[in-house]
């Protein structure tokens, strides 16, 4: 292989450029993104970003050594089609790009709230400048209201809490993060909203929003008029995988690959929050959508491409994800299930520190820590060792 080209440049595409360079290619490396701006670390964007403590050069992945590296990079530029049969990559402008293999590290963007106006005041989280735009509305006083009570919602309503602004929550499930932390986690952040002066309002669907140019309220489908000043939408994100339709990849929430990120063509492999691997640990097909799976995807898939179609890497790492929130670390591997027994091991909520794990049966399941690194880090690898599932047991 001579010639790779990767499409969207933040950390799974970068990652991959640098996992394919540590491997030894050398030919040439085209970076491809639809942000005109270098890549930049998203975390920071609902929590340090929106309290003002770090700044947009505070935020780039890049670093001087990745000069090294000798990354053509096309920013600013869309990849609208993938032409397996003439393996070319097309972007906006109408340039083709033939190539050898492609790496497709197209992200996620955020969804808006269906079937709603598009005014002035109500806002989406996913990039800089989705992150710049918040930012500058969010004044002491004002009234936030937050739609979606998941990882990047509770992130920016505890922002918008420190901020002086008065914050309202509504989520649709029963508690906050009811999808991905299991009952413990959810009795946490719930304490943690209402510890920290934040309305929660749960199993409360949005239908509408009031206002005319500009937001004035959050409509319930219960009759309630929640007023606002500003509403953030953070009811989760879809794979960026449009441009792919029609390319011979499968595409069923994000790209179907298997566990080494390889897709149904050849030479193409996909990774990040656009990816759908197969999952050895939860054996299925899981989009992981967290940091540390867009980081450590690209080493497999890179050498995936590089080994061709008879190598045997494989991403395997439980799932494991971190947020901070209202002053407080919280750490979380592994998955859950309804009928899992939950076991506070160290600590308590009441310190503000706790680790607790997930059992089904005998077999550990999951770990959540508040504030405890260290014992997190041992029993994330205890989780890893624990071996895949049961699949008797595996979720749905
Ligand atoms: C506000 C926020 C807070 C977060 N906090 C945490 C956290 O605390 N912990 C955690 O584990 N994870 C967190 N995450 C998730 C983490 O940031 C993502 O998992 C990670 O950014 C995924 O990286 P990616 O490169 O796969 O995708 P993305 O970061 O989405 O990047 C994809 C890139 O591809 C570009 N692109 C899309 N389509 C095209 C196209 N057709 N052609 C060219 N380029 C294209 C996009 O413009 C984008 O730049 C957070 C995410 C957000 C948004």
């Amino acid at each position: 292989m001579r010639n790779l080209v990767v499409v969207g440049a933040s950390l799974a595409g970068l990652s991959a450029a640098r996992a394919l360079r540590a491997r030894g290619y050398d030919g040439r490396l085209l970076l491809v993104g639809a942000e005109d701006i270098p890549p930049y670390d998203r975390p920071p964007l609902s929590k340090d970003y929106l309290l003002g403590r770090a700044q947009a050069a505070d935020l780039a992945l890049t670093t001087d050594s990745d000069t090294a590296l000798d990354l053509e990079w096309r920013l600013g530029w869309r990849a609208v089609r993938l032409d397996a049969a003439e393996r070319a990559v097309e972007l906006d402008d109408g340039t083709r790009v033939v190539t050898d293999g492609v790496v497709v590290a197209t992200g996620a963007t955020a969804v808006p709230l269906p079937g709603t106006a598009r005014l002035a005041g109500v806002h989406l989280l996913r990039t800089l400048a989705d992150a710049e735009a918040l930012r500058a509305e969010l004044r002491p006083g004002a009234r936030l209201v937050v739609v979606g009570a998941g990882l990047i919602g509770a992130e920016a309503a505890s922002s918008a809490a420190a901020l002086g602004l008065n914050v309202t929550v509504v989520e649709r499930g029963p508690a906050p993060l009811t999808r991905i932390l299991g009952r413990v986690g959810n009795e946490v952040s719930a304490a943690l909203h209402a510890e920290h002066g934040i309305r929660l309002i749960t199993g409360a669907a949005v239908t509408e929003l009031a206002g005319r140019d500009r937001v004035t309220g959050v409509l319930l489908a219960d009759g309630r008029l929640l007023p606002a000043d500003v509403v953030l939408v953070a009811i989760g994100s879809r794979p960026s995988v449009d441009w792919l339709a029609g390319s011979g990849l499968e595409l069923d929430d994000g790209v179907v690959c298997d566990a080494g990120c390889a897709t149904a063509l050849p030479n193409v492999v996909a990774v990040g929050d656009c990816a759908r691997p197969y999952h050895p640990w939860l054996r299925r097909h899981h989009r992981a959508q967290h940091w540390t799976a867009a980081l450590e995807q690209p080493e497999v898939a890179a050498a995936r491409l590089l080994d061709g179609p008879g190598g045997s890497s494989a991403y395997t790492s439980a799932p494991y994800f971190w947020s901070d929130q209202f002053g407080v670390r919280i750490q979380f591997a592994g998955h859950t299930g309804p009928d899992d027994r939950v076991e506070i091991t160290d600590g308590s909520f009441e310190e503000r520190s706790f680790l607790a794990v997930f059992r089904r049966g005998e077999l550990p399941t999951a770990v959540l820590a508040m504030n405890r690194p260290k014992l997190f880090g041992r029993a994330r690898r205890l989780i890893a060792a624990a071996g895949p599932l049961p699949a008797a047991q595996r979720p749905r």
